[in-house]
Protein backbone atom coordinates (compact mmCIF):
# COMPACT_ATOMS: atom_id res chain seq x y z
CA UNK A 1 0.00 0.00 0.00
CA UNK A 2 2.95 2.45 0.80
CA UNK A 3 4.29 1.86 -2.59
CA UNK A 4 1.27 2.66 -4.32
CA UNK A 5 0.77 5.86 -2.25
CA UNK A 6 4.03 6.88 -3.50
CA UNK A 7 3.81 6.20 -7.22
CA UNK A 8 3.89 9.10 -9.46
CA UNK A 9 0.67 9.12 -11.78
CA UNK A 10 0.52 10.81 -15.27
CA UNK A 11 3.44 13.02 -13.69
CA UNK A 12 1.64 14.45 -10.89
CA UNK A 13 2.66 15.07 -7.51
CA UNK A 14 2.49 11.65 -5.47
CA UNK A 15 -0.70 11.49 -3.38
CA UNK A 16 -1.67 12.64 0.01
CA UNK A 17 -4.57 10.45 0.23
CA UNK A 18 -6.57 10.46 3.04
CA UNK A 19 -9.39 8.32 3.95
CA UNK A 20 -12.59 9.64 6.48
CA UNK A 21 -15.04 7.91 8.02
CA UNK A 22 -18.69 8.72 7.75
CA UNK A 23 -20.48 6.15 8.79
CA UNK A 24 -20.37 3.08 10.39
CA UNK A 25 -22.75 0.41 12.25
CA UNK A 26 -22.10 -3.43 12.51
CA UNK A 27 -22.76 -4.45 8.49
CA UNK A 28 -22.22 -1.18 6.57
CA UNK A 29 -19.57 1.51 6.46
CA UNK A 30 -19.32 4.48 4.35
CA UNK A 31 -15.92 6.54 4.26
CA UNK A 32 -14.30 9.31 1.88
CA UNK A 33 -11.40 8.76 0.43
CA UNK A 34 -8.92 12.21 -0.78
CA UNK A 35 -6.86 12.47 -3.22
CA UNK A 36 -6.93 9.18 -4.64
CA UNK A 37 -6.97 7.95 -8.33
CA UNK A 38 -9.52 5.85 -9.62
CA UNK A 39 -7.76 2.51 -10.44
CA UNK A 40 -7.12 2.09 -6.66
CA UNK A 41 -10.15 2.89 -5.11
CA UNK A 42 -11.78 0.36 -8.58
CA UNK A 43 -9.08 -2.27 -7.65
CA UNK A 44 -9.74 -2.45 -3.60
CA UNK A 45 -13.35 -2.37 -4.44
CA UNK A 46 -13.02 -5.28 -7.01
CA UNK A 47 -10.83 -7.25 -4.35
CA UNK A 48 -13.29 -7.10 -1.61
CA UNK A 49 -16.00 -8.40 -3.95
CA UNK A 50 -14.37 -11.07 -5.60
CA UNK A 51 -11.37 -11.54 -3.64
CA UNK A 52 -11.99 -12.02 0.04
CA UNK A 53 -12.16 -15.77 1.46
CA UNK A 54 -15.50 -16.33 3.00
CA UNK A 55 -17.92 -19.33 4.08
CA UNK A 56 -20.48 -20.85 2.22
CA UNK A 57 -22.13 -24.12 1.78
CA UNK A 58 -21.17 -25.88 -1.26
CA UNK A 59 -22.42 -29.52 -0.58
CA UNK A 60 -25.75 -30.85 0.58
CA UNK A 61 -26.07 -34.39 0.76
CA UNK A 62 -30.07 -34.62 1.46
CA UNK A 63 -30.84 -37.90 3.01
CA UNK A 64 -34.57 -37.22 2.81
CA UNK A 65 -36.84 -34.50 1.84
CA UNK A 66 -40.70 -34.83 1.61
CA UNK A 67 -40.94 -31.31 0.95
CA UNK A 68 -42.48 -29.33 -1.90
CA UNK A 69 -39.01 -27.75 -2.74
CA UNK A 70 -37.39 -29.48 -5.10
CA UNK A 71 -33.57 -30.75 -3.38
CA UNK A 72 -31.93 -27.85 -6.16
CA UNK A 73 -33.65 -25.18 -4.67
CA UNK A 74 -33.67 -26.11 -0.93
CA UNK A 75 -29.31 -26.42 -1.74
CA UNK A 76 -29.20 -23.49 -3.54
CA UNK A 77 -31.10 -21.63 -0.62
CA UNK A 78 -28.63 -23.14 1.58
CA UNK A 79 -25.51 -21.83 -0.38
CA UNK A 80 -26.52 -18.32 0.02
CA UNK A 81 -27.51 -18.69 3.91
CA UNK A 82 -24.52 -15.96 4.87
CA UNK A 83 -22.16 -18.40 7.39
CA UNK A 84 -20.11 -16.82 9.90
CA UNK A 85 -17.10 -16.08 8.50
CA UNK A 86 -14.76 -13.04 10.50
CA UNK A 87 -11.21 -13.46 10.08
CA UNK A 88 -11.21 -15.01 13.95
CA UNK A 89 -13.79 -18.04 13.50
CA UNK A 90 -11.82 -18.90 9.79
CA UNK A 91 -8.95 -18.58 10.82
CA UNK A 92 -6.84 -22.11 10.32
CA UNK A 93 -9.16 -23.53 8.37
CA UNK A 94 -7.86 -24.52 4.82
CA UNK A 95 -8.71 -23.99 1.53
CA UNK A 96 -10.49 -26.93 -0.04
CA UNK A 97 -7.79 -27.34 -2.93
CA UNK A 98 -5.12 -27.23 -0.89
CA UNK A 99 -6.39 -29.41 1.31
CA UNK A 100 -4.42 -32.78 1.78
CA UNK A 101 -8.08 -34.31 1.79
CA UNK A 102 -9.84 -36.59 -0.61
CA UNK A 103 -13.58 -34.34 -0.71
CA UNK A 104 -13.64 -32.37 2.53
CA UNK A 105 -12.28 -32.56 6.33
CA UNK A 106 -12.64 -30.65 9.14
CA UNK A 107 -9.43 -28.90 8.46
CA UNK A 108 -11.13 -27.08 5.36
CA UNK A 109 -14.76 -27.36 5.96
CA UNK A 110 -18.07 -27.23 8.71
CA UNK A 111 -20.54 -29.57 8.43
CA UNK A 112 -23.67 -28.57 9.29
CA UNK A 113 -27.03 -31.26 9.86
CA UNK A 114 -30.63 -30.97 9.42
CA UNK A 115 -33.11 -32.71 10.60
CA UNK A 116 -36.91 -31.44 11.23
CA UNK A 117 -40.75 -33.08 11.20
CA UNK A 118 -43.15 -31.09 10.02
CA UNK A 119 -45.65 -29.03 10.53
CA UNK A 120 -44.08 -26.16 10.31
CA UNK A 121 -41.06 -24.04 8.54
CA UNK A 122 -37.84 -24.65 9.01
CA UNK A 123 -35.77 -21.60 9.86
CA UNK A 124 -31.94 -21.46 9.36
CA UNK A 125 -31.20 -21.88 13.28
CA UNK A 126 -32.14 -25.30 12.95
CA UNK A 127 -29.13 -25.61 11.47
CA UNK A 128 -26.81 -27.43 13.73
CA UNK A 129 -22.69 -26.72 13.60
CA UNK A 130 -20.04 -29.38 14.13
CA UNK A 131 -18.09 -25.58 15.36
CA UNK A 132 -19.79 -23.78 17.70
CA UNK A 133 -18.49 -20.05 16.45
CA UNK A 134 -19.21 -21.41 13.08
CA UNK A 135 -22.94 -21.27 12.50
CA UNK A 136 -25.43 -19.35 10.46
CA UNK A 137 -25.69 -15.37 10.88
CA UNK A 138 -29.29 -15.33 11.24
CA UNK A 139 -31.78 -17.30 12.82
CA UNK A 140 -34.64 -16.18 11.23
CA UNK A 141 -34.11 -17.15 7.30
CA UNK A 142 -37.13 -19.28 6.30
CA UNK A 143 -35.37 -22.47 4.27
CA UNK A 144 -38.63 -24.53 3.83
CA UNK A 145 -42.53 -25.51 4.35
CA UNK A 146 -43.00 -28.90 6.18
CA UNK A 147 -46.82 -30.09 6.30
CA UNK A 148 -48.16 -32.54 8.90
CA UNK A 149 -45.14 -35.95 9.16
CA UNK A 150 -43.00 -34.47 6.37
CA UNK A 151 -39.22 -34.78 7.22
CA UNK A 152 -36.26 -33.27 6.06
CA UNK A 153 -32.95 -34.49 6.95
CA UNK A 154 -29.41 -33.56 5.34
CA UNK A 155 -25.72 -32.70 5.77
CA UNK A 156 -24.54 -29.31 4.06
CA UNK A 157 -20.52 -28.51 4.25
CA UNK A 158 -19.68 -25.18 4.19
CA UNK A 159 -16.33 -24.54 2.59
CA UNK A 160 -13.87 -21.49 1.80
CA UNK A 161 -14.92 -19.90 -1.48
CA UNK A 162 -14.37 -16.25 -3.39
CA UNK A 163 -17.02 -14.04 -4.78
CA UNK A 164 -15.00 -14.42 -8.34
CA UNK A 165 -16.25 -17.89 -7.94
CA UNK A 166 -20.17 -17.90 -7.07
CA UNK A 167 -21.99 -14.85 -5.39
CA UNK A 168 -22.73 -17.20 -2.25
CA UNK A 169 -19.32 -15.96 -1.58
CA UNK A 170 -18.45 -12.63 -2.26
CA UNK A 171 -18.49 -10.86 1.74
CA UNK A 172 -20.39 -7.84 0.45
CA UNK A 173 -24.22 -7.24 -0.64
CA UNK A 174 -22.78 -3.42 -1.53
CA UNK A 175 -19.90 -2.48 -2.33
CA UNK A 176 -19.05 0.34 -4.56
CA UNK A 177 -17.95 4.20 -5.14
CA UNK A 178 -18.86 7.20 -6.42
CA UNK A 179 -17.08 10.55 -7.21
CA UNK A 180 -17.45 13.48 -5.01
CA UNK A 181 -20.36 15.63 -6.31
CA UNK A 182 -19.63 19.08 -6.68
CA UNK A 183 -22.85 21.49 -7.31
CA UNK A 184 -22.09 25.09 -8.46
CA UNK A 185 -24.28 27.61 -8.99
CA UNK A 186 -23.54 30.87 -11.74
CA UNK A 187 -24.14 33.97 -9.46
CA UNK A 188 -24.09 35.55 -12.51
CA UNK A 189 -27.35 34.07 -13.80
CA UNK A 190 -30.83 34.96 -11.70
CA UNK A 191 -31.76 32.69 -8.64
CA UNK A 192 -33.45 29.97 -10.17
CA UNK A 193 -35.56 28.05 -7.19
CA UNK A 194 -37.41 25.43 -9.65
CA UNK A 195 -34.58 23.28 -9.69
CA UNK A 196 -34.20 23.25 -6.21
CA UNK A 197 -37.74 21.31 -6.15
CA UNK A 198 -36.37 19.24 -9.12
CA UNK A 199 -33.77 17.20 -6.88
CA UNK A 200 -35.21 13.73 -6.26
CA UNK A 201 -33.57 13.41 -3.22
CA UNK A 202 -34.30 17.03 -1.68
CA UNK A 203 -30.36 18.11 -0.89
CA UNK A 204 -31.41 21.33 -2.73
CA UNK A 205 -33.40 23.71 -0.50
CA UNK A 206 -34.38 27.07 -1.56
CA UNK A 207 -33.93 29.91 1.26
CA UNK A 208 -36.03 32.86 -0.52
CA UNK A 209 -34.83 35.04 2.31
CA UNK A 210 -31.10 35.30 1.54
CA UNK A 211 -32.17 34.51 -2.25
CA UNK A 212 -29.93 31.48 -2.20
CA UNK A 213 -30.24 27.76 -2.61
CA UNK A 214 -28.89 25.62 -0.02
CA UNK A 215 -27.37 22.32 -0.32
CA UNK A 216 -27.64 19.86 2.69
CA UNK A 217 -26.00 16.28 2.72
CA UNK A 218 -24.23 17.07 -0.47
CA UNK A 219 -22.75 13.47 -0.17
CA UNK A 220 -26.28 11.86 -0.65
CA UNK A 221 -26.37 13.43 -4.24
CA UNK A 222 -26.91 10.68 -7.03
CA UNK A 223 -25.27 13.34 -9.52
CA UNK A 224 -28.48 12.32 -11.87
CA UNK A 225 -28.70 16.61 -12.85
CA UNK A 226 -32.56 16.84 -12.59
CA UNK A 227 -31.68 19.72 -10.88
CA UNK A 228 -29.60 21.13 -13.99
CA UNK A 229 -32.25 19.93 -16.27
CA UNK A 230 -35.01 21.64 -14.18
CA UNK A 231 -33.14 25.13 -14.87
CA UNK A 232 -33.73 26.85 -17.73
CA UNK A 233 -31.08 29.45 -17.06
CA UNK A 234 -28.15 27.38 -16.23
CA UNK A 235 -28.11 28.64 -12.68
CA UNK A 236 -27.14 25.57 -11.85
CA UNK A 237 -24.58 22.70 -12.81
CA UNK A 238 -23.73 19.48 -11.09
CA UNK A 239 -19.91 17.86 -11.57
CA UNK A 240 -17.87 15.78 -9.26
CA UNK A 241 -14.60 15.84 -7.79
CA UNK A 242 -12.30 13.68 -9.80
CA UNK A 243 -9.84 12.95 -7.32
CA UNK A 244 -12.32 12.29 -4.36
CA UNK A 245 -14.76 9.26 -3.78
CA UNK A 246 -17.67 8.20 -1.66
CA UNK A 247 -16.72 4.61 -0.57
CA UNK A 248 -19.54 2.43 0.95
CA UNK A 249 -19.31 -1.34 1.79
CA UNK A 250 -22.65 -3.23 3.13
CA UNK A 251 -21.74 -7.07 4.35
CA UNK A 252 -24.52 -10.04 4.63
CA UNK A 253 -23.46 -10.13 7.94
CA UNK A 254 -20.90 -12.86 7.71
CA UNK A 255 -18.13 -11.10 8.34
CA UNK A 256 -17.93 -6.61 9.38
CA UNK A 257 -16.99 -4.75 6.58
CA UNK A 258 -14.15 -3.26 7.94
CA UNK A 259 -12.38 -6.64 7.41
CA UNK A 260 -13.32 -6.72 4.31
CA UNK A 261 -11.54 -4.00 3.66
CA UNK A 262 -8.58 -5.03 5.53
CA UNK A 263 -8.40 -8.08 3.70
CA UNK A 264 -8.72 -6.86 0.24
CA UNK A 265 -6.20 -4.07 1.21
CA UNK A 266 -3.64 -7.36 2.47
CA UNK A 267 -4.56 -8.95 -0.58
CA UNK A 268 -3.58 -5.91 -2.85
CA UNK A 269 -0.70 -5.17 -0.62
CA UNK A 270 0.75 -9.11 -1.64
CA UNK A 271 0.21 -8.28 -5.14
CA UNK A 272 2.29 -5.01 -5.02
CA UNK A 273 5.01 -7.26 -2.64
CA UNK A 274 5.22 -9.45 -5.89
CA UNK A 275 5.93 -6.65 -8.55
CA UNK A 276 8.41 -4.99 -5.96
CA UNK A 277 10.04 -8.92 -5.50
CA UNK A 278 9.91 -9.01 -9.64
CA UNK A 279 11.71 -5.63 -9.85
CA UNK A 280 14.19 -5.99 -7.41
CA UNK A 281 15.42 -9.29 -9.62
ZN1 LIG B 1 -9.62 -31.20 3.95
Amino acid sequence: MMVLDDLEVNGEEGSNMEIEVKNKDENEITFIIRDAEVPLVNAIRRIAMMEVPKLAIEDVNIVQNDSAMFNEVLAHRLGLTPIVSDIAAIEGLNLADECDCEDYCPSCSVSFTLNKTGPGIVYSKDLSSTDSTIKSVYDTIPLLKLKNDENVELEAVAKIGFGKDHAKWMPTTVCSYKQYPKITFNEDKEVDYGCAEACPRGILKADKRSKKIKVQNLENCSMCKSCFRASENGYIDVGFEPNNFIFRIETDGAMPPEEVLLKACEILGEKADKFIKFSKE
